[in-house]
Parts: structure tokens; sequence; C-alpha cells
């Protein structure tokens, strides 16, 4: 192999490139990226960048040392896999042919129907575009309750803001956390002096605000619309790669082709020279014999280590258990696992003070944990999870006996 290009210059990206240097890879080695900026991280921007505590985020990368070819501002359009062994990569900068190939191209922002403004965070643009408009008495709406939004109601609250949630479901995290712990972070709300509104459905953005499906309005100076990102695979359309909302990978990040029926075990026929990785990925996990799509930090961070030890032709698999955090409302929650199978609930602590617990089992396996202002207990937690090992139900119940197998 000696030529891969990453697409995407997200921390996954820049994580793939590092990775492919420091094991080893000796070939030339192209990164391309849609935004203009050098890689950058992107959780401060609903946090510290909003709040006006820091502006730049650049991910500390020596790229000349790396001796890879940036190339910003440039936007992979289409990919041929005309060779079993690489293909080419269309960008707005030309033809590039790789016989390596990392997918790297994250996600992007939902947004609604309607000629308003709206504004959406993923990029730092977004963040000092938004930042600018969060002025003392700004009448900001959010749609979605979700982790972004409760993010930015905490930034705007803090700057005076008279900031609205509104939220589809009946709580909010409903999506991510399920309504009844969902539900334990109503008071949050209150406290921080923001309006939560749930179950409200959007029909339009306009220019004075909502337009509520059955009538009714909220008017806004500002509209935030945090309902969640699709991952960006539109350009590999015709590709032969199989997307389903991510790319599909197997354990190893191993592209999938598009018609290669997946097994039980996982995804059928993968390319050796196209790994993708990060948000846009749809990873299959062995640990929860089902595919996943994480859209969080820690993953980006972590498996394009493994994408880059498959490229070079290393057998690795990744096997973690997600983990990601959230900083709202003076709160750091933390959440580490998959609980879509589990079976109970088991609370660590009482959730209307300031810190607590809640954890999902599977008869006596720990399958995931959220923490509240707990982050020993994440940090137990996640070793547990990550052996698999019992723990006893009863104990775990009781907040100040440290989580650990039983
Ligand atoms: P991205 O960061 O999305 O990077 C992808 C890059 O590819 C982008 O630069 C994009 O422009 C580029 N690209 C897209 N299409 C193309 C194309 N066709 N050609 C070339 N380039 C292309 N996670 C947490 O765990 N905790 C947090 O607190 C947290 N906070 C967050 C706050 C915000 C505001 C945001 C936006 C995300 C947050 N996340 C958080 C999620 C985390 O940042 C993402 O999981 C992570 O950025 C994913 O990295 P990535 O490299 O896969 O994708």
């Amino acid at each position: 192999m000696d030529r891969v290009i990453v697409v995407g210059g997200g921390l996954a990206g820049v994580r793939a490139a590092e990775a492919l240097r420091s094991k080893g890879y000796e070939g030339a080695l192209a990164l391309v990226s849609a935004e203009r900026h050098a890689p950058y991280d992107r959780p401060p921007l609903s946090k510290a960048v909003l709040a006006g505590a820091e502006d730049d985020t650049r991910i500390d990368t020596d790229w000349a040392a790396l001796r890879c070819d940036l190339l910003l501002g440039e936007t992979a359009t289409g990919l041929r896999l005309d060779d079993p062994r690489g293909g080419t990569l269309a960008t707005t900068a030309g033809d590039l042919p790789f016989d390596g190939l990392v997918i790297a191209t994250g996600a992007a922002p939902v947004t609604l129907p309607g000629d308003g403004p709206q504004h959406v965070l993923r990029t730092v643009d977004d963040a000092l575009a938004l930042r600018s408009r969060l002025t003392e008495g700004t009448r900001l709406v959010i749609v979605g309750a979700g982790w972004i939004g409760a993010e930015v109601a905490t930034a705007a609250a803090k700057k005076g803001c008279r900031v609205t949630v509104a939220e589809a479901a009946d709580t909010p995290l409903a999506n991510a956390i399920g309504p009844e712990i969902g539900a334990l972070t109503v008071p949050w709300y209150a406290e921080a002096g923001v309006e939560l509104r749930t179950g409200v459905k959007v029909a339009a953005v306009d220019r004075d605000g909502l337009a509520l499906a059955g009538g009714g309005r909220i008017d806004a100076d500002e509209v935030l619309v945090g309902v969640g990102v699709r991952p960006n695979v539109g350009w590999l359309d015709g590709s032969g790669l199989l997307v389903e909302r991510g790319v599909v990978t197997d354990a190893s990040f191993r592209a999938c082709l598009d018609g290669a029926a997946p097994g039980a075990a996982g995804p059928g026929a993968v390319r050796h020279d196209v790994v993708a990785v990060g948000d846009v990925a749809a990873w299959w996990s062995g640990r929860y014999g089902r595919r996943l799509l994480v859209e969080h930090w820690d993953t980006a961070l972590n498996a394009p280590e493994v994408a880059a030890a498959t490229l070079l032709g290393e057998d690795a698999a990744y096997d973690a258990a997600p983990y990601f955090w959230s900083e709202q409302f003076g709160r750091m929650v933390q959440y580490a696992g998959h609980h879509a199978a589990s079976e109970r609930l088991v609370r660590r602590g009482d959730p209307a003070g300031r810190k607590w617990a809640v954890a999902w089992l599977t008869g006596d396996r720990l399958d995931a944990i959220l923490t509240v202002d707990r982050p020993r207990d994440l940090v137990q937690a996640r070793r547990v999870i990550a052996a698999g090992t019992r723990v006893d139900a009863e104990a775990l119940a009781d907040p100040e006996t440290p989580v650990r197998h039983a």
C-alpha cells in the first residue's frame, strides 16, 4: 500500500492519519476535508466556545511531521472502486487515485422545513455565528431537548437569553436514554430559567420563529435546531459500498459491499482497501451482536487505531463499549455501555439530589450506566462493563459502595 487518502478532517480522520504513520505506513498520505479550517475538536463548540471562554479548538497535530498533505476546503464528490485493490476518489480538487481509503466524513445536522433562519451547531463557524446572537434578552428557541439542545440552553441562559426548548417527545433525551431517565432531567431546565415545552411538533421555521403542527406558534429572535444528525454519505452513491444510514462495516471497519447479505455474525463481503470510522460508520459490534452507529467523541478518538491497523493488513477488531459525556446545567453527565436490550434499571442515589446514577442490567450483567456528577462511578462501571463480569444489584443500588464485580 503506498497511496492512502483519508476523507474527512474531523477527529476520526486526524486519528486515522496519525495511526497510519505510528503503525509504520511510509507511503503517500493525504487528508481531504470539506471545511476550510484545520481539523478541530467539536465538543467544546457547545460548551466553552459558546460560553465565550475559548475560540480555537484546533487539534494539536504536526501535519508536516506526519507527512500528510492537507487538502482543506475540498470535498469528495464520488468514489469509483474499479480495481479490487484501490480506486479513484473524485473531489473538487480533481480525481485522486488510492490503494487505501479511510472514510471519515462524519455527520451533518438535520434541519427543519421553512424559509426562516435556523442555526445548527456542527462547525466552528456555526458556533461563532450562534454565539454572536446570544445577547441578553434574546428570545432563543431551541428545537430538540437532546445533548446539543441542553448544552446550548445552558450557555444561552447563562448569557441572559430568554430560552425556550421545544421537544417533540414527552421528555428530554427520550431517544438516547429513554423517557424514564430523560424525565429526571426535566427539573434542570426550570432551575436554569429555561422553559421546556414537550410534545411540541414543529411544522416549519419562519421569519418570526416556529409554526407548530396543528396551529399555534412560538415566536423567537433566533432558532437553533438540534434534532440530530445524518452521516455524510451522499457522495458514496453508486460506489458499490453498502450504506444503511451509515457506511456499513465489519468489526474491523472494513466497508461492506452493497448486495453482500449480512450474516448472523455480521456483514457479508467487504473491501480490504476501504475502511470507514467515526460518526459516519455503522460498525459491527461483536460485543453486542449488532450494528452500532455511535456519534460520540470517544469512538472517533479510539476506533481509528483499529481502522488504520486493518487497512495495513493487521488482524484487528474494535470491541469497546460506547462512552460519551455531556455538560449541561452545571452537571457532568456521563454514559458508558449500551442498554438497548437491557432488562432492568437500578437507581444509585436520589435523582432529586445533585449526584446520582442509574444502571441498566440484564440478569446480573451490567450493560450500561449513566452518571450525574459521579465520575468515579463511571470509571469503575466502565471497567466492569468492559470485563463483562457479574455485579450484585443490591450493592450497585448503594451509592456508598464502589461499582465493582460481585
Ligand atoms: P466529524 O467531526 O463530523 O468530521 C467529519 C469531517 O468530514 C468534517 O470536517 C466534514 O466537513 C468533512 N466532510 C464531510 N463530508 C465530506 C466530503 N464529502 N468530502 C470531504 N470532507 C467531508 N461527543 C461526546 O462524546 N461528548 C460531547 O460532549 C460532545 N459534544 C459535541 C458538541 C458538538 C457541538 C458537536 C457537533 C459534537 C459533539 N460530540 C460530542 C460528538 C463528537 O464531536 C463527534 O462524535 C465527533 O466529532 C465525530 O468525529 P468524526 O471525525 O467522525 O466526524
